[in-house]
Parts: C-alpha cells; structure tokens; sequence
C-alpha cells in the first residue's frame, strides 16, 4: 500500500490528511470487500489514534464527496464502501447482501436528451441476484 499515493490523492481533492482520515483510506484500500461504516468505525478505532465513530463517519463521507471513495447503496442494508481507483460494475446478492466487483467494461452512456440539464458524473451497473454460495446447488454437484 502506497502511503505517498493517498497523500497525492488527498492533496489533489483538497482534503486535509489527517491521521484520522488516512486510516480510514488506507483500510479501505487493504480491504476491498466493500466493508460498511461500522465495519470501518470498529478497524479505524483500534488503530492509533483513535478515532471516534462521528469522526470516522464524517471522514467516509469527505472521501466519498472528494471521490475517493465510493459508495454502493444496497437496498435495505447498510451502505458499502469502496477506495478501487479502478472503475468498475457491481453485484450484490439478494440473500446474503454481499457486494462483488465486476470488471469494467463500456456500457452506452444515457443518450444526451435523456439526462436533459443534468450532468453526468459516472455510471455504473449493478447486476443482482444469488452469489455463488447462495446459489442453488445443482443435483449433480
Ligand atoms: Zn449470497
Ligand atoms: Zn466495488
């Protein structure tokens, strides 16, 4: 993991690198199961300093406004969150809720007149269903 590379990353967005808010980035950048914020609150609070549930949670939410870090709403769960600078799609499992990466690749983007005056910034899929331990197990197996 490349400290000098979250340093670059903050300083590009204008953000501060605070020792609270480097952990966070740095534990989203080891861990790319797209942990929940209270999974981040917990692994940040062990980590010295210490740093408190709010802060933490404020931090995520810099991150995700500066656009290092992406939030992937899952209906009725609690948000995931993930630091890959690599663009990609996702999938989420209707039983277990768990978020996967799917490689990129070029989907159209909506047609100019669809989006009217909003502005684009990303795009993405999100494909859903049964992961592969939720899926059924065929007879055969
Ligand atoms: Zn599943
Ligand atoms: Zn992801």
């Amino acid at each position: 993991m490349d400290t000098e590379a979250i340093k670059r990353s903050f300083g590009g967005s204008g953000l501060r690198c605070t020792p609270q808010r480097y952990a966070v980035m740095a534990f989203l950048m080891q861990h790319n199961r797209h942990p929940t914020a209270a999974e981040i609150s917990e692994a940040v609070n062990r980590l010295n300093p210490r740093s408190s549930r709010a802060t933490t949670y404020n931090n995520l939410r810099d991150l995700v406004e500066a656009g290092l870090v992406r939030e992937v709403a899952v209906e009725g769960r609690a948000a995931r969150f993930d630091a890959r600078s690599m663009r990609h799609h996702h999938f989420i499992c209707d039983r277990c809720g768990k978020v996967e990466d799917i490689e990129w690749y070029d989907v159209p983007r909506p047609a100019s007149c669809s989006l009217g005056k909003r502005i684009l910034r990303e795009y993405e899929l999100i494909f859903r269903g049964l992961c592969t331990k939720c899926a059924p197990r065929h007879a055969s197996g």
